[in-house]
Order: structure tokens, then C-alpha cells, then sequence
């Protein structure tokens, strides 16, 4: 059976097949509310995997400041720690932005908060996302074809 929906994500129509099994008939609806188009999927995937690097280095600042008594090289271990973070950060935001076809916004301040605040990485690459999803809505919401 073929059933015609919209990508949660941007909007764009598609379409999908399925086996008209009575158990996923009744789900539909529910299905239909959250899939979306290829082009999106792929990006939200992308997405998770650099965030998981950048979570994984934040852990290591984590384990690096707790450190008791302090280690002679905690610094140079930190600026290392910065330089690789700081390198994720281009990545995350180059995949970002080429999603939302605006040219890459990479601000610095987004690796110093993930030093400052390793525990919020989450939430600030997801502020980082959504400030620019935000400000670039119609770019993002418009239904792209390829
Ligand atoms: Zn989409």
C-alpha cells in the first residue's frame, strides 16, 4: 500500500510503501506524524554522530578537571582537548549550515562554552542548531529536492 506524506523535518511530500499488515494499518497515522524525507534523515544522522565526538571529548575535559592533585599537564592535555573540540565544531557547524545552504556560521565562543561547561554539550549544540534553524526558518522549512 502507498501512502503520501510530509517530512517532519522541512515539510517536503514523499511517499512510502508498506505491507497493509492490521496491526501497522492502525499506526499510520502515528507513523506518518514522524518520518521524514531522505535528505533529512541523512543530516539528522550525520548530525548525532559528530555531536557524539564532540560529547565524547567533553567526558575526557570532565575526567581531565576532576583529575586530584591536579596533573603537571593538565593545560597542555586541555589545549588539546580544545583543539580537537574546536575542530568538531567547524565540522558540526559545516554540516549545519550546508543543510540549511547558508554559508558556515562558526563562532569560536562555541568551543569555549563546551570547555567551560563540557556537561552541557548537549544543550548547547542543540542551542547552537536551533539558533540557526531560528533564524534561517524559511531556508530550513522550505521543501528542497535534492
Ligand atoms: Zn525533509
Amino acid at each position: 500500500m502507498k501512502h503520501s506524506y510530509h517530512c517532519k523535518f522541512c515539510g517536503k511530500p514523499g511517499e512510502v510503501e508498506y505491507e497493509p499488515v492490521q496491526e501497522f494499518k492502525l499506526q499510520i497515522k502515528k507513523w506518518l506524524e514522524i518520518i521524514c524525507c531522505d535528505r533529512c534523515g541523512k543530516f539528522h544522522e550525520e548530525k548525532r554522530l559528530v555531536q557524539d565526538r564532540i560529547f565524547a571529548n567533553c567526558m575526557v575535559v570532565i575526567q581531565t578537571k576532576k583529575v586530584q592533585p591536579r596533573p603537571k599537564n593538565a593545560d597542555q592535555i586541555l589545549a588539546s582537548l580544545r583543539t580537537r573540540i574546536s575542530n568538531r565544531c567547524i565540522e558540526f557547524a559545516e554540516l549545519v549550515c550546508n543543510h540549511l545552504k547558508i554559508q558556515t556560521v562558526n563562532d569560536p565562543a562555541f568551543a569555549d562554552m563546551l570547555m567551560d561547561r563540557p556537561d552541557m554539550v548537549n544543550i548547547i549544540c542543540g542551542k547552537y542548531f536551533n539558533g540557526l534553524r531560528r533564524q534561517f526558518r524559511r531556508e530550513y522549512q522550505k521543501p528542497h529536492n535534492d
